[in-house]
């Protein structure tokens, strides 16, 4: 009997350019064979060059959208992106928790590398009450500074220190993504007290938009398949680099584009 195909959700903002947020999920969940469906959080005004504009999605239409999903299918995975506004993220976290969602990857999206925030205050408090229910949460390293209220990771030990505070503070598994920093790429998760390196290949390209997005979908489609979270991060990691290898065959445009997922 063949086994059935991994279902995942994904809640995020829609990029109207298709490289980032739920266009990049729905490519990357494809990408890993998996049926995607979305949860719009967000309306977002961007292209190559940078966010210019973010509409929010009333928080109530947000919980709607999850509750129609949730209450007809039984997602094998989800996948959290941006939430734009504290309410949006109470609303999620509820809505979640009222259908016992698993395998959940929360990516904390709070600012672009270019452009307009995608993130209003006091979102970092709230995406506290969705810790608890993610399986693994995915930060770079200033949205880790952001949640732990601590200055930037310069290493991988400031970077493990921040994973603990995270969890600590309710998350089960957190993955800091140290790809800002100089040299080759490393990243560390942080859980049940230990802590594990991933090292990665450093691939020059500009085009890097909406690789935490594309990550954290593609994490989310092997915990789908049932992979254990260590060999879902470095599966995932290792797609990510042959995606941002593949990038300059898009030829988009002269601004950053997204890695190409096949
Ligand atoms: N737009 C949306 C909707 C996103 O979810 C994200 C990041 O997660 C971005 C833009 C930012 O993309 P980047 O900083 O990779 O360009």
């Amino acid at each position: 009997m063949t086994a059935p195909v991994p279902k995942l959700l994904s809640i995020a903002g829609s990029d109207p350019s298709g490289g980032a947020g739920v266009q990049a999920d729905l490519k990357t969940f494809s990408a890993f064979g998996c049926y995607g469906m979305a949860a719009i959080t967000a309306l977002t005004v961007q292209n190559t060059q940078g966010v210019t504009a973010s509409y929010p999605v009333a928080p109530e239409i947000v919980a709607a959208q999850i509750e129609a999903v949730l209450s007809d299918i039984s997602p094998d995975a989800i996948k959290i992106g941006m939430l734009a506004t504290p309410d949006i993220a109470h609303a999620v976290a509820k809505a979640l928790a009222r259908y016992g969602a698993r395998n959940v990857v929360l990516d904390p999206v709070l600012v672009p590398t270019q452009g307009v925030s995608l993130a209003s205050a006091g979102l970092e408090a709230a995406l506290a009450g969705l810790l608890p229910l993610a399986r693994l949460v995915t930060p770079n390293l200033h949205e880790a500074s952001a949640l732990t209220q601590t200055p930037l990771a310069k290493n991988p030990e400031e970077m493990a220190a921040q994973g603990r505070l995270l969890c600590t503070a309710g998350a089960h598994a957190v993955l800091v993504k140290g790809g800002d920093l100089e040299g080759e790429p490393v990243d560390v998760l942080f859980e049940r007290g230990e802590r594990r390196t991933f090292r990665g290949r450093r691939v020059p390209s500009r085009n890097t938009h909406g690789t935490g997005c594309a990550l954290s979908s593609a994490i989310a489609c092997e915990l789908a398949k049932g992979a254990p979270l260590i060999d879902a991060i470095a599966t995932a990691k290792a797609w990510l680099e042959g995606a941002l290898e593949a990038a300059d065959r898009l030829k988009l445009s002269e601004g950053r584009g997204p890695p190409h997922h096949f």
